[in-house]
């Protein structure tokens, strides 16, 4: 099944601008910062004095007299600056929304140049103009006021430009762009169920009875390895020394890799799972409830600590959130069924797939057995659980083997 409807996607490219338009990018970054921080103390002081609130159209009304004034304001394009007052709303509201329902959150704060991640632009043809290069893939992006910059990335598929975000991260450059984009991706023919391995990545149950499972990729591992003896070289280093700023520089090259390379094996192993199945049945999933477990404070308090902490470490390695957030987007794209189950209440870990009776299990306990004769491994029972309990709550009958055992 293919939807036609219009999707919108962000793809990122990294901007190589010349020295003198990285000049201009930066001298940019500080109007925008300056700006950010003006609009803030301006809502602070009226706020202390006249206990008024200042509202975002106060302040773009506002923003028209600088520009009128300020040669330099003058010069920088007019919705980017209404952008960059919109990110400030838009912490007020969130301070705001977080103060009502009784959290104690920090008040948004003035930032730094270095501390200011960017801005952004509303309208493609205003104040940003992008052209992708063949095949969707690099291009050059024109920014009023800094020229024409050549950038890589690449969008898996072509869109319509909508709007841009300039960021400045770590030293680099980069221009997130939203497309409108008609996404042609192909679902499969069976449902299949999912759960979190502890020696896999994830378990499978497919509607057919049969089992698969995404092993765990071993770059983790090699690349942890990397990690710690770069840091411990950093560690060694003279306090700012140029040897200190070359292993720090070492350090977060190795971060950035590993996020690519994440990123790579998430994207291809959602990609080849969505091409496999017309319906997808996972846990909802609390990171914060998985490593708080470690901890001893879910199941079987105290006991397994180090052995529960190692395994918090590779499940929160392995990017569960990251990779069902893809799953859910490409599901989308190729129009199939993408299933959250609620595990709190339906305790696929703790359910027989095959009669429904409940049991506690330890986590040390890999093995489901129930008195009904059903022996199976954890984590394909829990896989099959989340399968029969999306099946049954979309009104779908289960096929296969399935049919048989549920
Ligand atoms: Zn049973």
């Amino acid at each position: 099944m293919t939807t036609m409807k219009p999707i919108s996607r962000k793809v990122v490219y990294r901007l190589y601008p010349s020295r003198s338009q990285e000049a201009a990018l930066l001298d940019m970054l500080g109007l925008h910062q300056r700006l950010y921080n003006a609009a803030l103390e301006q809502r602070i002081v009226a706020w202390r004095l006249r206990r008024k609130r200042i509202s975002e159209f106060d302040q773009c009304h506002d923003l028209t007299d600088l520009r009128a004034d300020d040669e330099r304001y003058a010069g920088l394009n007019a919705q980017s600056a209404q952008v960059t007052l919109h990110r400030l709303h838009l912490a007020f509201a969130a301070f705001f929304r977080r103060c009502k329902s009784g959290e104690k959150p920090g008040f948004p704060r003035f930032r730094s140049v270095e501390r200011f991640s960017g801005w952004g632009y509303k309208t493609h043809g205003d104040g940003f103009r992008f052209t992708p290069g063949n095949g969707a893939r690099n291009g050059i992006l024109r920014l009023s006021g800094v020229g024409t910059i050549p950038v890589r990335g690449r969008a898996r598929t072509p869109g319509d430009v909508k709007t841009c975000e300039i960021q400045h991260k770590a030293g680099r450059w980069y221009a997130s762009i939203t497309l409108s984009c008609e996404p042609q991706r192909v679902g499969g023919a069976s449902a299949v169920g999912l759960d979190w391995g502890v020696e896999t990545f994830v378990t499978l149950a497919h509607e057919s009875g049969e089992f698969f499972a995404i092993e765990n990729p071993r770059f983790f591992a090699r690349m942890k390895t990397a990690l710690e003896s770069a840091q411990q070289n950093l560690a060694r280093k003279a306090k700012h020394s140029n040897n200190r700023a070359k292993a720090r520089r070492i350090v977060s090259a190795i971060h950035r890799k590993n996020a690519n390379k994440r990123r790579d094996f998430l994207h291809q192993q959602s990609a080849k799972l969505v091409a496999s199945t017309d319906l997808i049945a996972t846990e909802s999933l609390s990171i914060k409830n998985m490593t708080r477990s470690a901890k001893g404070t879910v199941e079987s308090p105290g006991r397994n600590v180090a052995q529960k902490a190692g395994l918090n470490r590779e499940i929160l390695a392995t990017a569960p959130r990251a990779f069902l957030d893809m799953l859910a987007y490409k599901a989308e794209e190729a129009g199939i069924a993408y299933i959250e189950v609620p595990s709190s209440r339906v305790k696929p870990s703790q359910t027989c797939s095959s009669c429904g009776k409940q049991r506690k299990k330890a986590l040390s306990e890999r093995q489901h057995v129930c008195s009904c004769g059903l022996v199976l491994s954890r984590d394909r029972n829990a896989a099959r659980v989340n399968l029969l309990w999306a099946l049954a709550h979309t009104g779908r009958e289960p096929t296969g083997c399935l049919a048989q055992s549920a």
